[in-house]
């Protein structure tokens, strides 16, 4: 079967030859999935998966997932209810709206859901039909997607305020209603405005995790925990830049400031001051004329305005600078060279995705550092030759802590999710990369061993849910690494040989 992925040459039509192997032999694709999962995730997921959701109209071959959209407002339950699988445990929903980051794609957003899905099983263990992939559809903002006719989803503009906050509401209470109160539900690629406000509005009633915000933090707080193998010293002692203050951004920004809080005993206001945040306008700063939105009020410290990346760069002097932007080409020769000037191994992550929106490209990372800097990204990009070595770039890909974050919760029956979970989950991830992997450069482990590592991040998941008593599931299993390996879903085949 793989060689018969292997024969199509673009990407996009991997995936279609994929997804239509999901829906006519589910074990195979799974088999396939699990077994060639270093190869086939780019095309499943980013960055393959978001021209998939582009072109969702002329690429269209079934229906995937479940649309609730405004027309079945006061009937979510009975949608919900028509879904023929009863015993769901993880749900991923999205409103299409900040797609990767591509943007407002609407109801072509379903790509993301069902992509994630695929890899909580793949990757995670969970069974396949107990994922259950959702796009809310309050219509699109996108003018290309209002008038094409290809367009499946509502053709007017995003319906916002109260209507949309009740839509979610109705949508929330029945997800709860009809799966109970273990469901998992995973937000995904809403537009930062609805993103912090769910998470805020459902984090203390329902077991929500958003993987743009939680996600992104846990997986590359791992892989800073890691690279300070490489570059020595503690997280406390580093000065971080980020490019960007969005779900991303922020998210990462808060959750390192918990960790070295946690670990210094520091005041978090006191260890957010050395994490600072430059946006579309410019560094954030105290002193900013236009109004914060909140999520970005925790960082804007004392400082003189800066415009530039460049300057704030040679300002703050950073000793890592972490892109989260969604702007491609924006750590420009200038910005790597001065972070390497300012630093003997810099590290440098370039995390907004796909590819083309990526702030630069390994081989810029490490050609323009001549060869110091600590470099990982978002989408994947290939080994890089300079001056006779072979640099190998990490992946902060998301896919390493979700599938084993939420089979972690689901394993325990953990009811909600809490900041620590997500700090156990960072730590059970860099602890899997091995000093072999360090030699190569590398800040997070390689693919082939996800599942491995999915099992252990769950153990360390659960074991802290047990811990904080939020993990309905008793007794406690004795070892959570065992157990976790035995609630994974395996497609099996059995061998006639
Ligand atoms: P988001 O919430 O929309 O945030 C984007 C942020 O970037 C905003 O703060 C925005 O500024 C800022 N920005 C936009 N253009 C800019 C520019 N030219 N210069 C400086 N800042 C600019 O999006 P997000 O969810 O954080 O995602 C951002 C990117 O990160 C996406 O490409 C996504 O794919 C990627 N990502 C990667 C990973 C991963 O590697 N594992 C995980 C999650 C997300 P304003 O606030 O002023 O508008
Ligand atoms: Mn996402």
């Amino acid at each position: 079967m793989i060689h018969n992925i292997r024969q199509y040459q673009v990407p996009l039509q991997k995936y279609m030859a994929m997804m239509d192997l999901q829906e006519r032999n589910e074990r195979l694709f799974y088999k396939l999935l699990v077994d060639h999962v270093e190869e086939l995730l780019p095309v499943v997921y980013t960055p393959t998966v978001g021209e998939a959701c582009q072109k969702y109209g002329s690429i269209f071959m079934h229906p995937q997932g479940l649309y609730i959209s405004l027309k079945e407002k006061g009937r979510i339950l009975e949608v919900l209810r028509n879904w023929p699988e009863k015993n769901i445990q993880v749900i991923v929903v999205t409103d299409g709206e900040r797609i990767l980051g591509l943007g407002d794609l609407g109801c072509q957003g379903m790509g993301i859901p069902v992509g994630k899905l695929s890899l909580y099983t793949a990757l995670g263990g969970v069974r396949p039909s107990s994922c259950l992939p959702i796009t809310i559809d309050v219509g699109t903002n996108n003018e290309k997607l209002l008038n094409d006719e290809l367009y499946i989803g509502l053709k007017h503009k995003r319906v916002t305020g109260q209507e949309y906050a009740e839509l979610l509401e109705e949508f929330m209470t029945a997800a709860k209603k009809n799966y109970g109160e273990k469901l998992l539900i995973q937000f995904e690629d809403f537009a930062n405005h609805n993103a912090f406000a769910l998470l805020e509005r459902y984090r203390s009633t329902h077991l929500v995790f958003n993987d743009d915000i939680q996600g992104t933090a846990s997986v590359v707080l791992a892989g800073l925990v890691a690279a300070l193998n490489l570059v020595g010293g503690n997280l406390f002692d580093h000065r971080f830049l980020f490019l960007g203050a969005g779900e991303a951004g922020t998210g990462i920004a808060e959750l390192i400031a918990l960790e070295i809080s946690k670990r210094t005993n520091a005041p978090l206001d006191e260890v957010r001051k050395n994490i600072w945040l430059v946006d579309s306008k410019g560094l954030i700063v105290k002193s900013r004329k236009e109004s914060l939105q909140h999520f970005k009020k925790p960082w804007a410290h004392e400082h003189e305005p800066v415009k530039e990346l460049l300057d704030a760069v040679n300002q703050i002097k950073p000793t890592v600078l972490i892109g989260t932007s969604g702007q491609g080409k924006t750590f420009t020769r200038e910005v790597v060279e001065a972070m390497a000037s300012n630093n003997e191994k810099p590290i440098i992550l370039a995390l907004s995705n796909p590819t083309s929106q990526s702030e630069c490209t390994a081989e810029e990372a490490y050609t323009w550092t001549q060869g110091r800097a600590i470099f990982a990204s978002g989408s994947p990009f290939a080994p890089v030759e300079y001056d006779g070595k072979v640099f190998v770039p990490g992946q902060a890909n998301n896919a390493y802590i979700f599938p084993g974050f939420g089979l972690g919760l689901i394993m325990s029956g953990t009811i909600r999710v809490h900041d620590d979970l997500l700090l156990a989950a960072s730590e059970a991830l860099a602890s899997q990369v091995t000093q072999e992997d360090y030699n190569r450069g590398l800040i997070f482990p390689p693919f082939t061993n996800i599942r491995k590592i999915s099992a252990h991040i769950a153990a360390k998941v659960a074991s802290k849910a047990y811990e904080l008593g939020l993990a309905t599931r008793l007794p406690q299993p004795k070892d959570l690494v065992l157990y976790a390996e035995s609630c994974m879903y395996t497609p099996t085949y059995r061998n006639y040989r």
